[in-house]
């Protein structure tokens, strides 16, 4: 059973101010890790965690991570604009992006931060999107920038049971188009380089993150001594992996780093290149366990199976109707009972898929109950979403002194309308 920062008697006195459901994120605990995380790869000079914005984009929990030196890892405006907000600027921020467009492009830019190209087509676009219309970037404005690549390495990588076969996947360059994309960066002036993959979700096993890695660090010694350019940094993406499930076991992430070190002095140091950064993108393993998503039962139904209603759905935390994902569900006040019975825990909203688990044993359950989904730090109230005209719940910081702390509220109804105009509805046909 899963050990958790609140107890019943908490819960009550926190829904008193927040009603439920509610997601809670357990600072002390995110501080821990990450700590370990930096503590782990203290072997390399300069290395660097960009928290993947959109597992968790709530600026307290962000800047919570820049206290550690971690940067942001942003995907679209809104998240380069998050980035901003906390101070992440610059060389802070990794724009790691897909199928981008010119305005995202041009406030990376703007804010200085690492670009990371997706596709060979994407330099021109990039640059045609600073200059709008006006000047491209001279040689000199370019020297400056760290610009990345990201490569795909398709079937010369095994695949990965959530981002899939990497030949499947639409993000990346081919070897070949990375050659030729660096050697165009590198006659238009530019000077820093880094190389990217991101291969792996949800990954447990350690051996596939440190094949990553040497497969990124035989890859950049390759192009160094084909383009003669130096990489300032690797960046081996994110996706380490959480136990969801109580038989999986956490990365162990000081066996990773030793890996990747081993690795790292293999590929890097004794082939004479220049230091090279370690950067990883990771999201899920900074926040995931470290949020719950807390809820009441609000009815039981007992018809072909016995449902357990909660006030939650799957607008607060997709993933369980998304992918059939696990989470621990906890019961405060009744982990010791013996009492148990077999459940579907359903939300409310009219789709069958809308249940946290299927045929789960829990402890017998009665309607008022507080019932904790476990794991929903990460990709959890993010992906939340207004179908059936749902509403996304508060967010709230468990502090470390005990304190709770709201850091985003729940929508209201007047949220729902704020994009709809009802005043043509009352001129006279
Ligand atoms: C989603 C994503 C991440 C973070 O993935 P996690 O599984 O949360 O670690 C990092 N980089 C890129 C490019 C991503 O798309």
């Amino acid at each position: 059973m899963r050990k958790l920062p609140f107890d019943k008697a908490k819960l009550k006195e926190i829904s008193t101010k927040w009603p439920t459901p509610f997601h809670i994120y357990d600072e002390k605990a995110i501080r821990d890790n990450a700590k370990r995380l930096k503590k782990a790869f203290s072997w390399n000079h300069g290395w660097r965690e960009f928290f993947a914005v959109k597992a968790t984009p709530n600026p307290y929990i962000m800047k919570i991570l820049t206290e550690y030196g971690f940067g942001s890892d942003c995907s679209s405006m809104a998240e380069l604009l998050l980035a901003e907000k906390v101070g992440n600027v610059g060389d802070k921020i990794m724009f790691t992006s897909n199928d981008t467009p010119s305005e995202e492009f041009r406030k990376a830019w703007e804010l200085g931060a690492i670009i990371n190209l997706d596709d060979i087509t994407h330099w021109d676009f990039l640059l045609e999107s600073i200059a709008q219309g006006g000047e491209k970037p001279c040689a000199e404005e370019l020297s400056k920038r760290l610009m990345c690549c990201r490569y795909n390495p398709g079937p010369l990588k095994g695949g990965n049971a959530i981002i899939g076969k990497p030949e499947e996947a639409k993000y990346g360059f081919t070897r070949e188009q990375l050659i030729e994309c660096y050697a165009k960066m590198k006659e238009a002036g530019v000077t820093r380089f880094g190389l990217h993959a991101m291969v792996a979700s949800n990954e447990l096993d350690p051996e596939y993150i440190i094949d990553t890695a040497k497969m990124l660090f035989t890859l950049a010694g390759e192009i160094h001594d084909e383009l003669g350019i130096d990489f300032e940094f690797v960046n081996i993406g994110g996706g380490i992996g959480i136990a969801y499930k109580p038989d999986q076991k956490a990365m162990d992430i000081e066996y990773l780093s030793k890996g990747i070190e081993k690795a790292y002095k293999e590929l890097i140091s004794s082939r004479g290149m220049k230091p090279v950064k370690l950067y990883m993108e990771c999201g899920r393993c900074i926040t995931g366990p470290y949020g719950y998503l807390v809820s009441k039962v609000r009815h039981i139904k007992n018809t072909y199976r016995l449902y357990a209603g909660l006030d939650a759905c799957m607008a607060n935390l997709m993933r369980p109707a998304l992918y059939g994902a696990y989470h621990e569900i906890v019961v405060p006040g009744k982990e010791e009972s013996s009492q148990t019975s077999i459940y579907d825990v359903t939300g409310s909203l009219c789709e069958n898929n809308d249940k946290f688990a299927i045929q789960r044993v829990l402890p017998v359950l009665e309607r008022g109950d507080y019932v904790v989904i476990c794991d929903a730090g990460a990709h959890g109230h993010a992906m939340g979403f207004q179908y059936n005209a749902k509403l996304r719940s508060a967010e709230l910081l468990l502090e470390a002194n005990g304190n709770v702390k709201e850091i985003r509220r729940a929508e209201t109804i007047d949220d729902y309308f704020a994009t709809l105009d009802f005043s043509g509805l009352d001129e006279k046909k």
